[in-house]
């Protein structure tokens, strides 16, 4: 069979059986007639799982190998909670199916996590704040309609009450996961969206299960909770059967997304969902437990204020930083240089500055395009951060120009460094497609400040003509301006 098609054909057999899973029931099927369609999915979800795993060999496994495991739980429950059902009628609670249907969630989250570790770079805090502010959102719902309830029920015993409170609280954690793995970054290949899928869906059914629980419900709601959990295990194992489960892990170029507005709208939902319960719940007459609800507000305004101030953070890193290299803009590199000749006038010390202009960069833009150009320009950006010693601003100046500030930096080390800085560019080939190496070499101009500093403007004007000498002489050089001196303070 055609491997990149067997997740259609499972789909498709997978909607046959919830029809039928549905209808059977409705249609007053024997339990064990509609339980088997039922049981179909359960029991080959897992096993799909592992075709999924030998027949798409994902380099790191370890994720869907979980899934599967806890799916072998999942069935394993399913088949016992049925043969209670259908022998006895019913069992009283804790039973060995909760046990297995709890660990079936715990290793889907536990694959979840896999996965979210593996797509994102670094830590991702932003996300972290976000996914948080959510959690206390829901928890506080899950709390008051579910766990509370279940709490104060006087008929329930302890390990029932347990019981009971841990469904919610895993499900939370599977949506949670849920809606962490698709705001974190990282691509939405269908197999994400058939993960996707199958949290959101067995978290749907497991709710409303719940609610109807709750209510005291007849089983008229059965029949389609059961038709959702055969889709949503069926989603799952279409996710391992579907070819883009090999990669669908790899690491995100971006390691922290923006604040899209689907996401500031998540927030902004959650963040007003809990005085919005407070107030619904005062309209209804009923008492809401005020400190925790109190609290819950407190804490999301307090994450959302964590995260607006990481927001504004990172706006000013941009604004200072330049696009294309990474290494600061001309804007702040002017700040700095006339902060840096304040402070060095004020303090006594030494200040040098270099000029890196790329010799004959129109010829490599107009043999290998504006994009090898561009490869060129990261490259050598990060060649001279790369080398740069502790307290150096390094910007990109212009189109093809870098510029440093050295504090502490005295004349007899101005050449050597000048040197250095052109050996780096010039000694090492630069990849300016994947195919081609070429030789880039640069022109630079030098000048130093040696007491109490000069206005920025004057050691600018001595490090570009020094430049400017350096073009003329040839290129591919550096040369030293006469050192530029300030003139006396007048006093008055
Ligand atoms: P010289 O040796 O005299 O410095 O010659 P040059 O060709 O390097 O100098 P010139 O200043 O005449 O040309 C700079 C070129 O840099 C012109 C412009 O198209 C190109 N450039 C400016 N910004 C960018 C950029 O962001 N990406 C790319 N690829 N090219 C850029
Ligand atoms: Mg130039
Ligand atoms: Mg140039």
């Amino acid at each position: 069979m055609d491997r990149n098609r067997a997740w259609r054909l499972w789909l498709v057999v997978v909607a046959v059986c919830a029809l039928l899973r549905a209808a059977g029931q409705m249609l007053g099927w024997p339990f064990l007639a509609y339980e088997t369609v039922y049981m179909t999915i359960t029991c080959g979800t897992p096993l799909i799982i592992v075709a999924g795993i030998l027949l798409h060999r994902p380099a790191r496994p370890a994720g869907w190998i979980t899934l599967a495991a806890g799916q072998v739980c999942y069935a394993a429950a399913d088949v016992n909670y049925s043969f209670d059902v259908w022998t006895t009628g019913g069992t009283t609670e804790p039973t060995p199916s909760d046990v297995l249907y709890l660990s079936s969630s715990l290793l889907a989250g536990v694959a979840v996590i896999i996965f979210i570790r593996r797509r994102t770079p670094g830590w991702d805090l932003a996300t972290g704040l976000d996914a948080l502010v959510m959690a206390i959102s829901a928890s506080i719902l899950s709390w008051e309609f579910f766990i509370e309830p279940v709490a104060g029920d006087s008929d329930l015993s302890m390990s029932a009450k347990l019981t009971e409170a841990a469904y919610p609280i895993l499900d939370l954690m599977l949506l949670i996961l849920a809606i962490r793995l698709v705001l974190r970054s990282g691509g939405r290949s269908p197999a994400v969206r058939l993960l996707l899928g199958y949290l959101l869906l067995m978290f749907a059914a497991d709710t409303a299960y719940a609610i109807v629980g709750l209510l005291g419900g007849s089983n008229t709601t059965e029949p389609f909770t059961g038709a959702t959990w055969v889709v949503s295990l069926g989603l799952l194992a279409a996710g391992a059967l579907h070819p883009a489960m090999r990669d669908f892990d790899s690491r995100s170029q971006v390691a922290a997304p923006d604040a899209t507005p689907a996401r500031l709208t998540l927030i902004t939902c959650s963040v007003l969902m809990v005085p919005g319960l407070q107030f619904g719940e005062h309209l209804a007459g009923r008492a809401v437990n005020i400190p925790l609800t109190s609290a819950a507000c407190a804490v999301m305004f307090l994450l959302v204020v964590a995260r607006m101030a990481g927001l504004v953070a990172a706006q000013r890193r941009a604004a200072d930083t330049d696009g294309l290299t990474g290494v600061r803009n001309r804007r702040f590199f002017e700040e700095t240089l006339a902060t840096e000749c304040r402070r060095a006038a004020r303090a006594g010390y030494s200040l040098g500055l270099l000029m890196i202009d790329i010799d004959h960069f129109k010829k490599i833009n107009d043999t290998y395009g504006h994009p090898g150009g561009d490869r060129v320009l990261r490259e050598l950006a990060r060649r001279l951060a790369t080398g740069a010693r502790a307290g150096v601003t390094l910007a990109r100046y212009g189109g093809e120009e870098f510029i440093a500030v050295i504090p502490h930096l005295t004349a007899a080390e101005l050449l050597p460094l000048a040197e250095r800085t052109r050996k780096a560019i010039a000694d090492l080939p630069v990849e300016v497609t994947d195919q081609t190496l070429i030789t880039v070499t640069a022109s630079v101009g030098a000048a130093t400040v040696p007491g109490p500093v000069a206005d920025p403007a004057e050691l600018l004007r001595a490090a570009d003509e020094a430049l400017y000498a350096a073009k003329s002489a040839g290129r591919n050089r550096a040369v030293i301006a006469p050192e530029v001196h300030t003139p006396a303070p007048t006093r008055s």
